[in-house]
């Protein structure tokens, strides 16, 4: 439509690059020489909505279609100094789409398309994205320089497609690495995110190291730390990193998988045999967990769901139900929880040295446990209960704290199996209890 109406259009970034990887495409960016006032002309009249959000970068939201998707119409456009590392200082459009495209960040996204015209790809991008290099576009020094969320974009991208930086662009991206100060904790928390939930996190926790420990200084210690013991083959970093890539990719995961050793440095200790001892690391882990979850500025839910898990990863229980139900109450009452500690601890195991990875099945079972508890429709939180505290205060006991300690003892009853979760048999446990 635009081509018609005289103007020039490209789909560029992301969406250019997927295709060539054969990879699954989401959103679609196209630039073109319009101004996003002509943009939105010619769209309205064709009875699109659009959307003015990123006007002031010259970005309009298009969607084409009710169930469409929003397609994100750019006027071509280059970027002045950053001083704050992040926000261009203003922008400037340009004529060209050669000139847009110098101003992106990797070879790989620097490719636009068009349906007749072709690919145009000025740095080669198609190239390196079939050998599998990430490329800056110009200078690496100064372009991460401009923008240091690229050096952090660098190594997200390396982790989710498998890609190597090139030498010159990881020079360049360690040499700016302090620069990522100056982004924003936000952005910084985004790309981490998507970077520990890539397919190849641990090729690139162990290959990028001044960039990881740059923007996760907490894990710097871990490299290297001899765990001196006849479980562990690998370092703590090491281990760490398969952990993390045996769990499922997902944020809680990943990240809980991250950090549940991340005190092991500190709490580290020889014995008299020579063994190392690490006592306590899952206490102190998850303090540090929370440390980092809070300095990422990362949403409370998912920083306390990240704590409860590095607490409790080492704690290890033979899966039968009153097990399964303790740790249910442990873990809040909720079985996705106790369900992600099993994943966890079965990506641990397969951490640990090839004999001592039986712990896994063990947790396996406990899993499998947790179904069979869940289908059985076992009590384990008060709510389950078949007496409730008004049954508490009409035996008599004063209404306060004391009915949260009767019921909650009831609830323990109930599941260590002392007493079946009926109303007359529950009753009768509190009248004997007082
Ligand atoms: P994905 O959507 O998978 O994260 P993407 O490459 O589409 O990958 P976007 O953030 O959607 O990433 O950006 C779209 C395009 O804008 C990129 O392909 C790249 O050309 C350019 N771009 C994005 N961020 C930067 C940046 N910080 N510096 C330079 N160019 C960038
Ligand atoms: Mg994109």
């Amino acid at each position: 439509m635009l081509e018609s109406a005289g103007f020039e259009a490209w789909v560029v970034g992301g969406f250019v690059r997927d295709v060539l990887l054969e990879r699954p495409v989401h959103d679609i960016d196209i630039a073109t020489n319009a101004h996003w006032q002509q943009v939105q002309k010619h769209c309205e009249a064709a009875g699109m909505h659009t959307f003015e959000t990123g006007v002031a970068h010259g970005t309009l939201s298009v969607l084409p279609a009710p169930e469409a998707s929003i397609i994100e119409v750019t006027t071509y456009r280059t970027e002045g100094s950053y001083s704050d590392a992040r926000h261009p200082d203003a922008v400037q459009f340009v004529s060209t789409i050669e000139e847009d495209l110098a101003r992106r960040d990797f070879t790989m996204n620097a490719i636009a398309f068009h349906p007749t015209r072709g690919l145009c790809d000025p740095y080669g991008g198609t190239a390196d994205a079939e050998a599998g290099i990430i490329r800056a576009v110009g200078i690496p020094q100064e372009r991460f320089g401009e923008d240091a969320l690229r050096i952090l974009r660098a190594v997200r991208f390396a982790s989710e497609l498998g890609f190597s930086l090139d030498a010159e662009t990881l020079e360049g991206a360690n040499a700016q690495v302090e620069r990522l100060n100056k982004v924003s904790v936000e952005r910084i928390a985004i790309e981490l995110t998507r970077l520990i939930c890539g397919a190849h996190v641990r090729t690139v926790i162990m290959n990028y190291p001044t960039i990881i420990d740059a923007a996760l200084p907490e894990l710097a210690p871990m490299r290297g730390h001899d765990q001196k013991s006849p479980y562990h083959i690998y370092d703590v970093l090491e281990h760490t990193a398969y952990v993390v890539e045996a769990t499922p990719p997902e944020p809680l995961l990943r990240w809980a998988a991250l950090l549940h050793d991340v005190g092991k440095p500190a709490t580290f200790s020889v014995g008299t045999n020579g063994q190392g001892h690490f006592y306590s690391h899952a206490m102190v882990s998850a303090e540090i967990a929370a440390s980092v979850m809070k300095r990422l500025k990362m949403p409370g839910q998912l920083s306390h769901d990240v704590e409860l898990l590095v607490r409790f990863h080492d704690t290890h229980r033979p899966a039968n139900h009153k097990m399964v139900k303790r740790m249910l109450r442990q873990l809040e009452g909720r079985p996705e929880l106790v369900r992600a500690l099993c994943k966890l601890q079965v990506a641990d195991a397969l951490g640990h040295a090839p004999e001592f990875r039986e712990r896994g099945t063990m947790a396996q079972d406990f899993e499998g446990c947790l179904d069979e508890v869940l289908a059985r429709g076992d009590a384990y939180t008060l709510q389950d209960l078949a007496i409730t505290g008004s049954d508490v205060i009409a035996l008599g006991i004063e209404e306060g704290p004391r009915v949260g300690e009767v019921l909650n003892a009831a609830l323990d009853a109930v599941i260590n199996e002392e007493v079946p979760n009926e109303r007359d048999a529950l009753l009768e446990l509190v009248q004997a209890s007082r």
